[in-house]
């Protein structure tokens, strides 16, 4: 129970966001006050406390109608004033003795962020009657679809040429440099196994040195800003394979670009899980395309949850191994 690819049949998505709750690693106001930005850290629905993941999933007014109008009709969210949202979980996942119960709570969980997002980024209220339904109505979509899915084994490819999802538990970042008119620009993203974007950012600096040098420039600008946003585990990926081989500690050289190796060698080491991959240039066209826009900022540019709009055709494209 609770483990990142469990056996529940929720979409990958509500398994992640679950994990990544669990794991209080959901971009909630505390915590993002927390990683030292300049937001209020209260609650933006209801203003009363801290939003935490207690709080943002059980503890708002504004969720625990949600619960009660919930098949689950949780109404205790409140007792556990000491306790923390994973044993919360632990303890209703035991609670439930059917698994489609705790697959329903799973559903709302994920909901509640949503409704909790729709508000504080769009200032939109949806019904909580409707957000019911819609949940529900989700799950049941969501069960057919895979009752008609046909078993195929996957294709056997050595060096993919398209995106492909991290392997269980993890995040994929993927990073890129891109050099115009004496600047660099630096593009990164975090996406989960079905190609969701936990966040991305861009940077452009007056920095301009060999390909090398502002390769790893953007691998450490990417992994610095994954770690400020609380991310733990992830797959690192890059376009070039000197970087790479560097970063895989296969060879050492005595280079500027060595020194920033070793910067992110080290801030790896705050991740729970870290490991660089090479992908070819055709699975990184995102932080590519970020790179790119990023020539024409002024200043860093972070999404939560998002991306530049004009990257979204990528996104979307990287999305493909859902449906090979
Ligand atoms: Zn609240």
């Amino acid at each position: 129970m609770l483990r990142r690819n469990s056996e529940e049949n929720v979409p990958q998505k509500v398994k992640n966001l679950v994990w990544r709750a669990v794991s209080n690693s959901l971009p909630t106001m505390s915590l993002l006050a927390s990683r030292g930005m300049s937001v209020d850290p209260r609650c933006p629905r209801c203003g009363e406390a801290m939003e935490t993941i207690l709080h943002m999933v059980l503890q708002c007014s504004e969720s625990k109608l949600i619960w009660l109008l919930s098949p689950a009709r949780i109404s205790d969210g409140v007792a556990l004033e000491g306790g923390s949202f994973s044993e919360w979980c632990l303890d209703m996942s035991k609670k439930c003795k059917m698994a489609r119960s705790w697959e329903i709570v799973m559903m709302f969980v994920c909901q509640i962020w949503n409704l909790r997002n729709l508000w504080t980024y769009e200032r939109r209220k949806m019904d909580p009657m409707l957000a019911r339904h819609r949940t529900l109505q989700l799950l049941g979509e969501y069960e057919v679809a895979l009752e008609r899915k046909q078993p195929v084994s996957p294709p056997v490819e050595l060096t993919p040429t398209s995106w492909q999802p991290p392997s269980a538990a993890t995040f994929k970042l993927n990073t890129d440099a891109a050099v115009r008119d004496n600047k660099t620009g630096l593009g990164m993203v975090v996406r989960d196994g079905v190609g969701d974007v936990l966040m991305s950012a861009g940077l452009c600096t007056d920095v301009c040195c060999s390909v090398l040098q502002v390769e790893a420039e953007a691998v450490r600008f990417g992994l610095k800003y994954s770690l400020d946003a609380g991310m733990r585990s992830l797959e690192v990926e890059s376009d070039c394979l000197p970087v790479v081989q560097l970063l895989r500690m296969k060879k050492r050289e005595r280079s500027p670009a060595q020194m920033i190796v070793d910067d992110i060698l080290s801030m790896a080491s705050n991740f729970d899980y870290c490991e660089f991959i090479f992908a070819n240039r055709s699975c990184n066209k995102v932080s590519h395309a970020i790179a790119n826009s990023s020539l024409s900022f002024s200043e860093v540019r972070v999404w939560m949850e998002e991306h530049p709009a004009d990257v979204l055709p990528l996104v979307t494209a990287d999305k493909n191994f859902l449906y090979q």
